[in-house]
């Protein structure tokens, strides 16, 4: 089977059948997250709303998302997401920094329509001083931007998913539907209309190896400096349903080092120019997760945590662990991404 192939035939085994309306008034998660807004400490309110979901993980999706798992197969009517906008605030507790997702993009109207998105960002204005959400960059118009900006008094941040600068690795290793240039103008465009913007640079698509990988995001957070306001490095965490997963069955795929986003984050400070650099890895220490050894990855977890909210990155230097000797064999060793 071809990696094409395999794409969209888990494409199209992940989406989910129209869901019963009552599992479309609730929102999918929401959890409170440690933050910083510039040098101080906050918490973060993060909501994930449910939507018919992203409309590239119909046509093909991206090789690590397996979110369509959290999406309704249809869009949610505007009562809906009401009520699950309802059901989040009763557990709202003021955090200054609210991020809203919907396995997909917010700015899509066919996952949450207009009038919807004002009433999500107003519910929050004048209550959160940042409001982040996610979008692809063929949404980023000015006529769907303005108005949110207008409904909510504080800074809207945009995040947009652009991965990896290499447009090879963006189209055939990542599967995203835009070339990394596209990215690069939203951005432009978010700054024309005075918001801010944030891209996550993803760690070790599948077919990279793992040096190929700390390779690929230091260039890409060098070349996406100049145009973002913050750069998020998220490793691949091996989600349901996907090409990744696919792959890591087969013995194929290993989720990235620890050591590997030590060494993105230190090299990564200095070629990011004014831009913020944080990660806050998912499944951080799992099996499916980045992780080292087992021994090491909560203390390693807990420095990453504390370079990204700190933006002291010259702590991660006096990190170690016996297994960092096996991580550097992998780096050398392992040229088709397959666990040394
Ligand atoms: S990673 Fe983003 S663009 Fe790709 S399928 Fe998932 S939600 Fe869609």
């Amino acid at each position: 089977m071809t990696p094409e192939s395999v794409g969209r035939a888990v494409a199209r085994d992940r989406r989910p059948d129209p869901t019963p309306s009552g599992e479309a008034r609730r929102y999918v998660n929401q959890w409170v997250e440690p933050e910083a807004l510039g040098t101080e400490r906050v918490r973060a309110f993060v909501l994930i709303l449910r939507t018919r979901g992203c409309y590239w993980a119909d046509v093909k999706g991206c090789s690590m998302c397996g979110y369509s798992k959290d999406t309704l197969g249809r869009s949610a009517t505007p009562e809906e997401l009401a009520e699950q906008l309802a059901r989040a605030l009763a557990r709202y507790r003021d955090e200054p920094y609210v991020k809203v997702y919907t396995s997909g993009s917010f700015l899509d109207d066919r996952e949450v329509a207009p009038a919807s998105r004002a009433a999500i960002v107003s519910a929050f204005s004048g209550r959160a001083r940042r409001l982040l959400f996610e979008t692809l960059p063929e949404f980023v118009r000015p006529e769907l931007v303005t108005p949110l900006r207008e409904a909510f008094a504080g800074e809207l941040e945009v995040a947009l998913g652009l991965e990896s600068t290499d447009p090879t690795v963006l189209s055939r290793f990542v599967n995203k539907g835009s070339p990394p240039s596209e990215y690069l103008a939203a951005a432009r465009r978010l700054s024309d209309l005075g918001t801010r913007s944030k891209a996550y640079l993803l760690l070790k698509p599948p077919y990279l190896t793992e040096s190929e990988a700390v390779s690929d995001v230091v260039r890409s957070v060098r070349e996406a400096a100049p145009h973002f306001d913050a750069l998020s490095v998220n490793p691949v965490h091996i989600q349901n349903g996907t090409v990744v997963e696919w792959l890591y069955h087969r013995g194929r795929y290993r989720p990235p080092w620890l050591w590997s986003l030590v060494d993105v984050l230190r090299e990564g400070s200095t070629v990011r120019a004014g831009s913020r650099l944080v990660s806050f890895p998912t499944a951080g220490g799992l099996p499916r997760g980045p992780h080292n050894c087992g021994n090491c990855d909560t203390r390693v977890l807990a420095a990453i945590e504390e370079a990204s909210l700190s933006q002291e990155f010259s702590r991660l230097d006096d990190l170690d662990c016996a297994c960092r000797e096996e991580w550097r064999t992998a780096l050398a060793y392992a040229p088709l991404g397959v666990e040394a």
